[in-house]
Parts: C-alpha cells; structure tokens; sequence
C-alpha cells in the first residue's frame, strides 16, 4: 500500500540517499514512493518552489534548511547533493538532465526501484564515474573506440582541473575551464589537411587524432546553445586542457599563432583577461606578454 503524504511538515518514512545522488533524484523518489508529482513532493518541501532544476543549481541555505527538515537529514546532506556549490561558470556545462551512465553501478542497482540519477551523469566535463571510477557510457549511441583513448590518463588529470575548479574553486596558472573555452576556438584551416571547412580546433593542434575522430563521427563541435562535447572527443579536450595546463602560459602564445582574423583577436581577448594583463596591451601579440 502506498504511504500517505502528511499535509506538511515532516515525512514519516524517509529513503536514505545513494552516492552522489542528485538532489532532484532524492526528492522524485519520496514522491514515487507516496505516490504523488514530483512537483507535489518539491512544494511539500517549498511552496514556493517551481522547477527541480533550479533547486539543483541555485539551492539558497534556507531551501536547503527547509528540504532537510521535511526529509529529517542533515542541511549540509542536502546541499551536497545540489550543485549549490559549484561555480556558475561550470553551470554551462551542467545538462538538464542525465546524459551518461556507469554500467558498473548500475548492474548493482535494484532493478525494482527508481533508478537514482548521480550528479555525475549530468556534469559535461566527466569521463568517469564519481562514485567507482569505471568511465561512463553515453545514454545515446554507440560507444566510439577511437585513438584517443591513448590519452586516457591525461584525461583523467583534465578531469581533476576542471573538477577542482567548478566544485572547489582551485586553479594554477589559469582556470582549467577557460583553457577548454580556447581549445575549443577554430583554427587557421591551412593547419589540417582534412577536407572539411569551419570545424577545426585549437585542440586538433594538441590532440592530433580529434581531427579524424571528429570527422568519422560526425559529431557537432560545441556552439553556446550546445556546449557540452560527446564522450567520444570529451576524452581529447580534457587532455588538452591538463597538457596546456603542464606546458604553461607559452604555449597559449604558440595556440594564438594559429588563429586568423576575427579568431585571432578573440583568442588574444580572451587569454589577456584571463592571464590579467592589461586590456590596453591586449592589441599586442600575447606572445609578447609571456
Ligand atoms: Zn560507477
């Protein structure tokens, strides 16, 4: 039989959260198991409440109060199953909803049950799972062998960077995520000898294999509508982020040598204000400045 919802305050029977699950998974499965919308569970929790989404990215100290009073938990249990805590810049990165899977923890799952969603399975810069370390496998299509799993451990540390930076707020000499914005800026096409216009990266400068990856899969480089890169070349950009990252700022000034026009100008705008040299210089050639 299915448990009543209490009319408000504080839930009787409270399911324990998984690893990393995320907070909107939590609150959808009380809801299954009262039987009722999960925007019938949130607003239990928050009257005022409208989207799960925004409860995930933007959860304040008093929602985040609230929902552990009703669930009987602790608020910091709650808040580190939002992404309260990582940077709006990483925000762009986040999906709306699950993108990939670990095969691995989900074989362990009971199949009778809700499946959780984990935070990972959201977090565009992830290649491997948070919770066993097994890499993740996208919800859609077909896993891609590709060269550039030769790249692994480097990925791997391109990872930690950006990981470290959007949840904890650490960096080196640049912000890993920044470097992986320029990576992702197109090329002086004369630099490939692929035959296919308008597509080619920074990164393809880096990573040699993305070139061919990105052709024989045929998949669409990140536009600011769509940022979030495909496992299959997710692997070569966060390579190139922990090797920019290793070599240091002179290999920005190599990078930039290989842009033309309009590209040229935006890498040297975006590298100064990022390096925190003076807009005023930033006309110069970057090479110049490091
Ligand atoms: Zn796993």
């Amino acid at each position: 039989m299915t448990p009543e919802l209490p009319r408000c305050g504080q839930l009787p029977v409270v399911l324990p959260p998984m690893t990393d699950e995320l907070l909107s998974s939590w609150i959808c499965r009380h809801a299954v198991f009262y039987g009722v919308p999960p925007v019938t569970m949130l607003r239990h929790c928050l009257s005022d409440a409208s989207a799960m989404r925004a409860i995930d990215l933007g959860l304040t100290t008093e929602q985040g109060a609230h929902i552990a009073h009703t669930f009987r938990t602790d608020a910091s249990i709650v808040r580190r199953m939002s992404f309260a805590n990582f940077s709006p810049e990483s925000h762009r990165l986040i999906a709306a909803k699950s993108m990939q899977f670990c095969a691995n923890c989900r074989r362990q799952a009971n199949s009778n049950e809700p499946e959780p969603v984990r935070r990972s399975q959201l977090l565009g810069w992830r290649i491997t799972c948070s919770q066993c370390g097994s890499s993740l496998s996208a919800n859609e299509g077909n896993a891609i062998a590709s060269p550039i799993n030769s790249y692994w451990t480097e990925a791997l540390n391109g990872q930690r960077l950006i990981n470290d930076e959007a949840e904890h707020g650490v960096q080196s000499w640049a912000p890993p995520l920044e470097l992986a914005r320029l990576l992702l800026m197109q090329r002086d096409p004369r630099t490939t000898h692929l035959k296919r216009s308008g597509s080619f990266r920074l990164l393809g400068l880096i990573v040699p294999e993305t070139d061919s990856v990105v052709v024989a899969s045929q998949v669409s480089l990140p536009s600011p509508a769509s940022p979030i890169l495909p496992l299959c070349v997710r692997t070569a950009l966060l390579a190139g982020v922990s090797i920019v990252d290793r070599e240091g700022p002179a290999m920005l000034g190599w990078l930039q040598s290989k842009t033309i026009g309009q590209n040229r100008t935006r890498f040297s705008e975006l590298a100064t204000t990022m390096l925190g040299i003076p807009p005023e210089s930033a006309a110069l050639s970057l090479l110049q400045h490091i």
